[in-house]
């Protein structure tokens, strides 16, 4: 019986009721660098990782009182050398509390898994970036044109259910063209850069920051009535005019509307504080007109 097992290529353990191994099959000692003689008689937990120690007390051993037996299990033994090795295990449990172990080495199986997961990883990191590229401008990291525009269709469908003021901002900055022209173009890009950083910052969690295109920049803001959009649009032109970026100061004109008569299409709003941004740039630059 002994050689018969022995000649199995899978690990074959007798435990006592006492749990201490009364008899393991060759296959085991290779499989876990124990001598045979450290093996016989050893309390079973001494092959199995702490947490596989928990999990055969808590769930293995009730299952097989209950069910006589415990299939595909997954398991940690561990060496004495401290060597982790997974295995699944068949069990079965007999009248007198004597259980009967099928070890099958699955490290392969673990390694497959381990591939499949990162895979999966990989596939979530590509998704998202490709996510991103649609919706998020390379340069400043606001959201993109388009991206601006659905969510505020969809902001806007929300405000006229709920009967609530939206502000629509076009911040454009002055004599953009001037300021490519004396430092460069990649100085230009600097100042975009921060100018998106510094209107990142400032935001509500629901209002809607967008590079429009070149030079301009879009806030979507709900719950923004006329006197709350002036004061927030100056407040962001101020802090455009007195802060220093890489060593110039800047300053920016700013159209704005809001959502009154019912008028909830974003394209129209955005032609109304367009107009006014116009506005504001033939009276001089650096302020705010409210359409
Ligand atoms: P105004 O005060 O009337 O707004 O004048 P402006 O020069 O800012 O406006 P204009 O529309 O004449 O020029 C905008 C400039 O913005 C022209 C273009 O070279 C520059 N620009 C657009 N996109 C980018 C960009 O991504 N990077 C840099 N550095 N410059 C850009
Ligand atoms: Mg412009
Ligand atoms: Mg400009």
């Amino acid at each position: 019986m002994d050689s018969f097992l022995d000649n199995f290529y899978s690990g074959h353990l007798v435990v006592n009721s006492k749990r201490s191994i009364t008899y393991s099959n060759k296959q085991m000692l290779p499989l876990l660098d124990w001598k045979k003689e450290d093996l016989f008689s050893a309390p079973l937990s001494n092959i199995f990782t702490k947490a596989s120690n928990i999990f055969i007390d808590s769930y293995v051993y009730p299952l097989l009182v209950n069910e006589f037996y415990a299939e595909e299990v997954q398991l940690t033994m561990i060496t004495p050398q401290g060597k982790k090795v997974p295995v699944v295990a068949n069990i079965r449990l007999d009248e007198e509390h004597t259980t009967y172990w099928s070890l099958f080495g699955c490290a392969n199986r673990d390694k497959l898994y381990q591939e499949l997961i990162e895979t999966k990883e990989l596939l979530e990191r590509q998704s998202q970036e490709l996510l991103d590229m649609a919706t998020v401008d390379p340069l400043t990291g606001l959201l993109n044109r388009r991206e601006l525009e659905s969510r505020s269709a969809r902001l806007l469908a929300q405000a006229q259910r709920n009967k609530s003021p939206v502000a629509v901002m076009i911040i454009d900055i002055d004599y953009f063209k001037k300021i490519n022209d004396t430092y460069g173009h990649a100085f230009g890009d600097d100042v975009l850069k921060h100018l998106g950083k510094s209107l990142l910052k400032g935001h509500r969690k629901q209002d809607v920051v967008a590079r429009y295109g070149g030079e301009e920049f879009v806030l979507v803001l709900p719950d923004t009535d006329d006197a709350n959009a002036l004061n927030v649009a100056e407040k962001i032109r101020c802090d455009i005019e007195t802060t220093m970026i890489n060593g110039i100061n800047i300053t920016a004109s700013i159209g704005l509307s809001i959502n009154k008569d019912n008028k909830n299409e974003f394209d129209a709003l955005f032609k109304e504080a367009d107009s006014a941004l116009y506005k504001a740039k033939k009276n001089g630059r650096n302020m705010t007109i409210l359409h």
